[in-house]
């Protein structure tokens, strides 16, 4: 199974919590991200009637290595309508945290399980159109308005995002479309195997096992205090001994 390069690009100020070097040292057998990530300004003041930075403005912006199969430049500024991810051409999308990083935040999540679900979701996008991102001005249909914690969850409400930020899926219709479009089975499993990787940072997630075990956890807690209470004394019983015997 080929893996797509994926080039990524940080247009504008960089989040200080995200660290896109992170996604070129994740391991995957479903894509390689090119280890150079570039950085680069952002001149245009926003061009649309709220504020918000148009696609003819990142049209203009930065270019695609052509040895690479797509760019995700990363950018936090608002974008078209509002949305967190426009499609531009030449195999190029746009990915913005405005709004976003502060949900993610508030819900103790990592900026980077934000920018892996957008890479999976970019990857299966790319070999369901045929080795290529269709460009916003071709409809498309990947996206479903129910929220699956799926990739390919519409998130028409951005906080909806954190259902798949934890363990994320393909969802079981996406996963048909995607076959019948001749995704291969393999890569699908090896998406779904993957995003299990895709998960809360490990204080949280046994913050959530206590919330959600609390005797269990009160049983662990005491089983625990007994066992490092006989571990202690045996381990004063041997010093003592060894004391005695060197007497
Ligand atoms: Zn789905």
């Amino acid at each position: 199974m080929s893996k797509p390069i994926i080039q990524i690009a940080i247009l504008g100020q960089p989040l200080p919590d995200f660290d896109p070097r992170e996604l070129a040292t994740w391991r995957s057998k479903a894509f390689v991200v090119k280890p150079e990530i570039e950085s680069f300004q952002l001149d245009d003041h926003a061009k649309g009637n709220d504020w918000e930075f148009t696609d003819d403005q990142f049209e203009a912006g930065v270019r695609r290595d052509p040895t690479c199969a797509f760019l995700i430049i990363f950018v936090k500024v608002k974008l078209e309508n509002n949305w967190y991810l426009r499609r531009l051409s030449d195999n190029r999308v746009v990915f913005t945290f405005y709004e976003m990083d502060q949900i993610v935040r508030f819900h103790g999540l990592p900026l980077k399980n934000l920018a892996l679900r957008v890479l999976y979701a970019a990857v299966l996008i790319y070999r369901r159109y045929g080795e290529r991102i269709p460009p916003a001005s071709e409809i498309t249909s990947y996206a479903h308005d129910e929220t699956r914690g799926c990739l390919f969850d519409m998130n028409a409400n951005k906080v909806d995002v954190v259902h798949s930020l934890h363990r994320p899926c393909v969802c079981d219709q996406c996963c048909s479309l995607l076959k019948q479009a001749k995704v291969s089975n393999e890569l699908l499993a090896v998406v779904q195997s993957e995003l299990h990787r895709v998960q809360k940072p490990l204080i949280d997630r046994l913050t959530g096992f206590v919330r959600e075990h609390t005797l269990v956890s009160i049983g662990i807690s005491i089983l625990s205090a007994l066992a490092l209470g006989v571990v202690a004394s045996l381990i004063a019983s041997l010093i003592y001994e060894n004391w005695l015997t060197a007497t």
